[in-house]
C-alpha cells in the first residue's frame, strides 16, 4: 500500500507531499533540492535483521577486553566498560559520563528500539508506544557515536605502541562488526516507510 502525506522541508519549510516514491527513487524539495526521501528496500525486514545481530554483538563489544597492554611485565586488559569505570576513578566525571552515554548506553538503546520496532512491523503487531520508539529512536540515533570511542582506541595505541606491548582482544573485533552493523542499520532505515507502516498498524487495529 502506498499512501502520500505531507512533509515540511527541514531546510526551507515547504509543504511538500511526499511519500509516492518507489525504490531507488529520491524525492527532493521542488523549492530548495534539498533530499526528502530515498525509500530503502526491504528497510523493516533489513532493519529487524540488522538489529538483532546488533543485539547479539553488544555484549561481547561491552565486556571482553579491547585492548591488552603489557608494560614493564605486569599486563592489564581493558574493555569498554572498565575504560569508563577508570575515567570515573581519576575523577573526570563529565568525560566518563559522555564515553557511557555515547559508546555504551546509546548505541544500546538504538538497537533494542530499532528491533522492538522493526519486530513489531514484521510480525504486524501493533502498539501503542510504536511511535513514541521511533521518536525516541530517531532523537538518541544524534548521541550514539561509536565510531568517536574507535578513533580514540586507534590514537591510544598508536601512542602506546612505541612504549608497551599491545595485544588485540576479541572485544575489538566485536566493537568493530558492531560499529558496521550499526552504519548498515542507518543506512537501511528508512524513517518514512517506519512512520507509514506504524500509522497504517494503529488504523488498522481501530478498525
Ligand atoms: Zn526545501
Amino acid at each position: 500500500m502506498k499512501t502520500s502525506n505531507y512533509l515540511a522541508c527541514p531546510e526551507c519549510d515547504l509543504l511538500v507531499r511526499c511519500g509516492s516514491a518507489a525504490v531507488g527513487e529520491k524525492e527532493h524539495c521542488p523549492r530548495c533540492h534539498y533530499l526528502l526521501h530515498r525509500p530503502r528496500a526491504q528497510s523493516v525486514v533489513r532493519t529487524f535483521a540488522l538489529s538483532l545481530t546488533g543485539l547479539c554483538l553488544l555484549l561481547p563489544a561491552n565486556l571482553l577486553p579491547i585492548v591488552g597492554v603489557k608494560i614493564l611485565g605486569t599486563s592489564h586488559d581493558g574493555t569498554l566498560l572498565s575504560g569508563v569505570m577508570t575515567l570515573f576513578n581519576e575523577g573526570m566525571w563529565g568525560v566518563a559520563i559522555l564515553v557511557l552515554l555515547s559508546s555504551i548506553l546509546f548505541p544500546m538503546l538504538s538497537i533494542v528500539l530499532s528491533l522492538l520496532i522493526s519486530g513489531h512491523l514484521y510480525f504486524n503487531r501493533p502498539n501503542r508506544y510504536l511511535s513514541e520508539w521511533l521518536r525516541t529512536l530517531q532523537h538518541i540515533d544524534e548521541w550514539a557515536m561509536l565510531e568517536v570511542y574507535l578513533l580514540g582506541i586507534i590514537v591510544a595505541c598508536v601512542k602506546l605502541a612505541s612504549m608497551a606491548e599491545l595485544k588485540f582482544g576479541l572485544g575489538l573485533t566485536a566493537f568493530v562488526l558492531l560499529l558496521l552493523v550499526t552504519v548498515t542499520l542507518a543506512s537501511n532505515f528508512d524513517s518514512t516507510l517506519f512512520w507509514q507502516q506504524i500509522e497504517r498498524l494503529n488504523t488498522d487495529e481501530k478498525k
